[in-house]
């Protein structure tokens, strides 16, 4: 068993407030160089480019889970994790019938398909910033069934979390663990946000820019970077543990929360 330093909430060029530069080889370059050994692309909505992301993980050594990160009909975002692209896919196939409307790119940003090779290979023209219609329960629901764990996104923050919609912690959410996103402490967390010491937290960074790859994470101490032995560590069994969460606060501040208000002019 080992120390796997993950930072499993990164959103690639596919995601509408993603920058370009976030293309597959660009993320696993820049996660390489700072140290990562595992992560995730959880796009908005969609997992077109998790196999490009998975696919130049292995070319360059890195481990690439495949992820989701989904607003449900009530916008709360939720990070969903597998071992497989087809897992991801098959989640997909179900958000894609949940979700309506299309993309402006001149007011939400372009949505790239892009390959292992960061060539481009069509531009998504789904409404990827949108929300599901499916509630958050049905959402964790689905992704257990499909084999995946379910992470509450940055619950701390003002937009798209659980507190910002919901204003609490519901009593039988069967989340395997909450995000607390790269402006909060677990101490922070502890004294805002009641119940919350009834979830395994983690962080991540939610990175739209290179520059914010591993600019929070969390440390593993598992076997094997699969969905399995994270089961574990987020239940601290078997040995297996979350280790540690880290953050840095510099960082650029630009993701999906500056949407938010772009998002609200457009559907008022
Ligand atoms: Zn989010
Ligand atoms: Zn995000």
């Amino acid at each position: 068993m080992r120390s796997f330093k993950a930072d499993l909430h990164i959103h690639s060029c596919l995601s509408p407030c993603g920058e370009l530069e976030m293309s597959p080889r660009a993320i696993v370059e820049k996660s390489l160089e700072m140290g990562l050994d595992l992560i995730s692309v959880c796009d908005h909505n969609s997992a077109e480019n998790v196999g490009s992301v998975m696919r130049a993980g292995i070319q360059k050594g890195l481990a690439v889970l495949a992820g989701m990160e989904i607003s449900s009909r009530e916008e709360v975002h939720s990070l969903a994790f597998f071992d497989t692209e087809e897992q991801a896919l098959q989640l997909q196939e179900i958000i894609y019938r949940h979700l309506k409307g299309t993309n402006r790119p001149e007011l939400f940003g372009d949505q790239v398909v892009a390959n292992e090779y960061d060539e481009v290979e069509g531009f998504n023209d789904r409404l990827l910033i949108g929300a599901v219609q499916l509630g958050l329960d049905e959402i964790v629901n689905t992704v257990h069934l499909l084999g995946g764990l379910s992470i509450a996104s940055h619950v701390d923050r003002p937009s798209f979390s659980i507190m910002s919609q919901l204003g609490f912690l519901p009593d039988g959410i069967d989340l395997d663990a909450v995000e607390l996103s790269r402006h909060t402490s677990r101490e922070k967390a502890r004294t805002s946000i009641p119940g919350i010491e009834r979830f395994c937290q983690v962080s991540f960074s939610d990175a739209h820019v290179p520059e914010d790859i591993a600019s929070a994470c969390t440390y593993f101490m598992i076997e094997a970077p699969s969905i399995g032995e994270l089961r574990l560590a987020l239940r601290n069994q078997d040995g297996r543990r979350v280790l540690d969460n880290n953050r840095i606060r510099k960082s650029i501040l630009r993701n999906c929360d500056e949407l938010s208000e772009r998002d609200r002019i457009t559907h008022t």
